[in-house]
């Protein structure tokens, strides 16, 4: 190991060991990465991990649909080459010439195009699963499970981190120690680096909070085999300020659905069989309450609850330990509706490897401070889009946070998007490749699309265009399907 303050692989780095601390997505992300560096790769979960793809303790959101945006699955196949075709080989949701997934945005069912492209689809559990398997195969990687990390180790000056403290859960709660060259903190939103830090002497991180009270509800079923195959998952949004119900359908392998109910705002969907109809039955769009209804339920409803968006500022603090850095939720959890978290952590996978190429390169002893620097762009787009839109609803407690100036002209501006959305592919499209991450929020200002926006406004006005803005237009599923859909008996017949 490097003695005393050299900056990380300032020599033998080859021989070095890194330490993971968890083992979920970021962690897995994290350490596929670190094994291309490091000679030995430990990932320290308190979890045990399940022998096939399932539920597990430490993840307990995997109950809730999880869709990986585009921008994500782009990353995770770069990291794991050929995984889209081991998840397809085993299972996952495949298709051609289809409509992925239907939007039904505040404003109405936004225009959509079928894809050429295999539309693939897989559970949470299902893709954690699978590429931890894959890690698992690399030289060097190995899992401790069922072990917490309760401290980390440091020099005496506690300018470096040198390790950690870990307990073995069960039965005789042994502790035990760890040293590494380098330890990520992939610990997800309850991680304790805040206390560890103060611990040490350093200061706490300020952090932003963004308080939505959200509420899921979620249920696997069986897919109804002759689902009319107008698209393959859908999500249905709230619509501010009067209806904070959310809905969504994922598909995912095994020919199942994975379908979510969401609420904004302190409004919690019910768990209960009646209940959770209805929610579905009072979202804006009546396609997912006609979908469920005849589609076979496979599991028990699941609650869960998570209140806030929080963004910790670890690249703000003055004073830093060498050789540690967090990534992940541990940095920036969200409300998770917008689907962001995986896809943030698979792009803070991506600015871990440059920042160990450029180390390797050029060894500087500020290389930590730069991660985090770096960590904070990550998340600053995925952070706006989703404290924005929370930020429509009445109610929203902010702690640590202001909302940005403008918002409510940005608001405004995205209500007319929405609307242009309805009817033109290109800023639907537009929009599309800023909820998948694939462009920023600043490309809808982008002339291409602010001049589409700006016409399709006037037309509305002087009553050229083909639809009213009041009206919310057609539903997610054709009047046809949703006919052919009531005249079924179905499962539930609320
Ligand atoms: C209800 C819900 C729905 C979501 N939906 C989506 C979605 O649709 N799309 C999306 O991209 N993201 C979604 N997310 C977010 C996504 O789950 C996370 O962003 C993603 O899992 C990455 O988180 P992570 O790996 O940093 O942390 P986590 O997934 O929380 O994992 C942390 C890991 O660390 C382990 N651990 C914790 N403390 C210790 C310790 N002291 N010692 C050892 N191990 C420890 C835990 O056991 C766990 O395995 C959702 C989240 C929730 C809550």
């Amino acid at each position: 190991m490097a003695t005393n303050n050299q900056p990380l692989f300032s020599h033998t780095w080859t021989k070095g060991h890194a330490i993971v601390i968890g083992g979920s997505i970021a962690g897995i992300l994290a350490a596929q990465v670190l094994s291309d560096y490091f000679a030995r790769v430990t990932v320290i979960d308190r979890d045990t991990f399940p022998d096939a793809p399932a539920h597990r303790k430490g993840a307990p959101q995997s109950h809730h649909a999880h869709g990986l945006l585009i921008r994500g699955h782009m990353i995770i196949e770069q990291l794991f080459p050929g995984i889209t075709a081991e998840l397809r080989a085993n299972g996952a949701s495949s298709a051609r010439n289809v409509v992925p997934l239907a939007l039904v945005s505040p404003a109405g069912k936004l225009r959509s195009e079928k894809v050429n492209d295999e539309f693939i689809a897989f559970s949470r559990y299902f893709m954690e699963w699978h590429i931890r398997q894959r890690l698992a195969k690399q030289e060097g990687v190995r899992f401790i499970t069922n072990c917490e990390v309760t401290e980390l180790l440091t020099t005496a000056d506690r300018q470096r981190v040198t390790g950690i403290c870990m307990r073995q859960r069960g039965a005789d709660d042994r502790i035990e120690t760890l040293q590494a060259d380098l330890v990520v903190d992939a610990s997800g939103r309850h991680s304790k680096t805040p206390e560890w830090l103060v611990r040490m002497g350093y200061a706490a991180p300020p952090e932003e909070n963004i308080n939505s009270d959200i509420g899921y509800a979620s249920r696997f079923y069986a897919r109804p085999a002759d689902f009319p195959a107008e698209w393959e998952g859908i999500i249905i949004n709230g619509r501010p300020p009067h209806n904070p119900r959310a809905g969504l359908i994922l598909p995912i392998e095994h020919n199942r659905w994975h379908v979510t109910m969401g609420g904004f705002a302190g409004h919690y969907p019910p768990t209960d069989e009646a209940g959770f109809l209805q929610w579905a039955r009072d979202l804006a769009d009546p396609s997912i309450y006609e979908a469920i209804r005849v589609a076979e339920p496979i599991t028990p409803i699941r609650g869960y609850r998570t209140p806030e968006n929080r963004l910790r500022h670890f690249e703000r603090l003055d004073r830093w330990p060498q050789r540690f850095i967090a990534m992940g939720d541990s940095v920036c959890a969200f409300n998770p509706i917008y689907g962001q978290g995986m896809t943030t952590s698979a792009l803070g996978a991506l600015a871990l490897d440059e920042s160990l190429h450029q180390q390797l390169l050029r060894p500087r002893s500020d290389f930590e401070r730069q991660f985090q620097r770096r960590i904070a762009q990550t998340v600053a787009a995925p952070w706006l889009i989703a404290t924005g839109e929370d930020l429509r609803w009445e109610g929203i407690r902010l702690r640590g946070a202001r909302p940005r100036l403008g918002l409510r002209l940005l608001h405004n501006y995205m209500n007319l998007v929405l609307q242009q959305a309805r009817e033109d592919l290109v800023v639907s499209q537009a929009y599309a490749n800023v909820l998948h991450m694939l462009d920023t929020p600043e490309s809808l200002m982008h002339p291409r699309v602010l001049i589409r926006v700006f016409a399709g406004t006037l037309g509305r006005l002087f009553g050229n265009a083909p639809s009213n803005p009041n009206d919310p237009g057609p539903f997610a599923l054709s009047p046809e399907a949703i006919a052919n859909l009531q005249a079924r008996k179905g499962f539930h017949n609320v």
